[in-house]
């Protein structure tokens, strides 16, 4: 692996006694395409939401490109940040939703240009043009203008993903993008992850696509009660996965 851009490092978290997440290690380099896979209830969503600090670890540290999320280092104490230090931190972590998340009331074009513009000070017309050029790259140049509630699933989702993508993040995590879609919707985003990829983009993705995990994915997580039970090359973790628990899932999902 050459740079290190996500550095998770004995992640705890409890929601009251439910310990979700029991102490998770992940490195992903610079422009890996990790996929994590596992049963529903096995933390993924909650160790993605830990990543970009929407849930804070109990134990543990995440690292984003050297930073770590949610703290100072001085010396050999840490100090929490500022709420206004960590969303600036967020930013560098782009989150895609299961389902989409767009604002209702504004449209294509302004759900893209929302964060840019508020966030990063960017000027209106360039966050515009920086837009549109998402739009192109995610095949709906035609729909700046639609409403969310007027576009299908897969087009909202692809709308989500270029907003991601317009605070050029360092990572983007995806959380099963494709669960809330029809199955013949989820080819055209699956496409548009497949085509970030291939440029180079750093991703984590929580999916159920296996056929997809191993055209795409470097790496195959398959987590399990809150650890990593395994992860490797996709031809190894999907077709000689050495785990029991990696079996049994694979059995049920193939
Ligand atoms: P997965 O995404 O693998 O299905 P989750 O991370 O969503 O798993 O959830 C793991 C466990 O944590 C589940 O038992 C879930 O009920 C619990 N959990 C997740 N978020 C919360 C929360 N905000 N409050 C309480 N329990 C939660
Ligand atoms: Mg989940």
């Amino acid at each position: 692996m050459g740079e290190v851009m996500v550095d998770v490092r004995g992640v705890h978290k409890s929601f009251g006694d439910n310990e979700v997440l029991r102490g998770v290690d992940l490195r992903v380099g610079a422009g890996e395409v990790v996929v994590v896979l596992g049963p529903s209830g096995s933390g993924k969503s909650t160790l993605l939401r830990t990543i970009n600090h929407l849930e804070k670890a109990d134990r543990g540290l995440v690292g984003i490109d050297g930073d770590l999320i949610g703290y100072r280092r001085r010396g050999d104490k840490l100090y929490e940040l500022r709420e206004r230090d960590v969303l600036r931190q967020r930013a560098h972590v782009g989150f895609v939703f299961q389902n989409f998340n767009l604002f209702p009331h504004l449209t294509v074009l302004e759900n893209i240009v929302e964060a840019p513009v508020a966030t990063r000070r960017k000027p209106l017309v360039e966050a515009r043009a920086q837009a549109r050029r998402l739009l192109d790259r995610v095949g709906l140049a035609d729909k700046e203008s639609a409403y969310p509630r007027h576009l299908s699933g897969g087009q909202q989702q692809r709308v989500a993903i270029a907003r991601a993508l317009a605070l050029e993040p360092k990572v983007l995590l995806f959380d099963e993008p494709t669960s809330a879609l029809d199955p013949e919707l989820v080819g055209e985003v699956l496409d548009v992850i497949r085509d970030l990829a291939r440029s180079g983009t750093t991703m984590i993705v929580v999916t159920h696509e296996i056929g997809f995990a191993r055209d795409v994915a470097d790496t195959v997580v398959f987590m399990d009660a809150g650890v990593v039970v395994e992860q490797g090359p996709p031809a190894q973790v999907l077709d000689e996965p050495q785990h029991p628990r990696t079996r049994a899932f694979l059995s049920k999902v193939l």
